[in-house]
């Protein structure tokens, strides 16, 4: 049952190594990301070995590089959704009932509560921002990361990103089976622990509602 819905450019750049030797296969749409996808899940361990550090890879680069990916596979994910996810459907940026994550627009101003898609929004401005800025996110090969770069840009990024799949699974989980693209989900989120959990960046606090889901997606092989 093949189902056809929106075409996206997307490489899941974790996934090269595994693909490239053997098939060379291009990504062009979501129907060959799903085929991937399931490819790769078949191979047992394939992403708990994907997050480790390389020999030799400086660490600051690895999360670096991590952080832009996870931006770019949330991106793609939501924007899948953003038909049914608009002020009207949920005009507070929550994860079931008990979360609601609010917006701080103003250095030391309160932050306040915005919809879902406004939030969205200024969150993945504000990560671009930070990307584009050679200060925080240097491009170049001589370029200096700043100091104390996974406790003041990459622990803030994730934590605010993985937000995004809780509401996504909390309130547009239905969409997604509509759209078939669960497995293309639970396996962007089951790198996204994985790789949290390698380098101790987000404590069980900052899984709130998806708490469950993540200690099933961690152990499962
Ligand atoms: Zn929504």
């Amino acid at each position: 049952s093949q189902q056809q819905t929106t075409d996206f450019n997307y490489t899941p750049s974790h996934q090269k190594p595994f693909i490239q030797p053997t098939t060379g296969t291009t990504v062009t749409t979501h129907q060959d990301i799903k085929q991937i996808v399931e490819v790769t899940l078949g191979s047992k361990g394939v992403l708990n070995q994907a997050v480790k550090l390389p020999k030799g890879e400086n660490v600051n680069e690895w999360l670096a590089v991590h952080v832009v990916d996870f931006y770019n596979q949330i991106n793609m994910l939501y924007g899948t959704i953003t038909e049914f996810c608009s002020p009207v459907t949920c005009p507070r940026m929550i994860a079931t009932n008990e979360y609601e994550y609010l917006w701080s627009f103003q250095r030391g101003q309160a932050p306040i509560s915005v919809s879902a898609p406004k939030y969205v929004e200024c969150l993945m401005k504000w990560c671009q921002e930070q990307f584009d800025d050679e200060a925080v996110f240097p491009s170049r090969k001589d370029g200096v990361f700043p100091a104390r770069f996974c406790d003041k840009v990459v622990i803030p990024i994730l934590r605010r990103l993985f937000r995004v799949y809780a509401h996504i699974y909390c309130h547009h989980f239905n969409e997604i089976l509509e759209l078939n693209l669960q497995t293309v989900l639970n396996t962007s989120f089951r790198h996204f622990i994985l790789f949290a959990q390698e380098f101790n960046l987000l404590r069980d606090a900052d899984y709130g509602p998806l708490l469950e889901l993540v200690s099933e997606l961690k152990d499962r092989e």
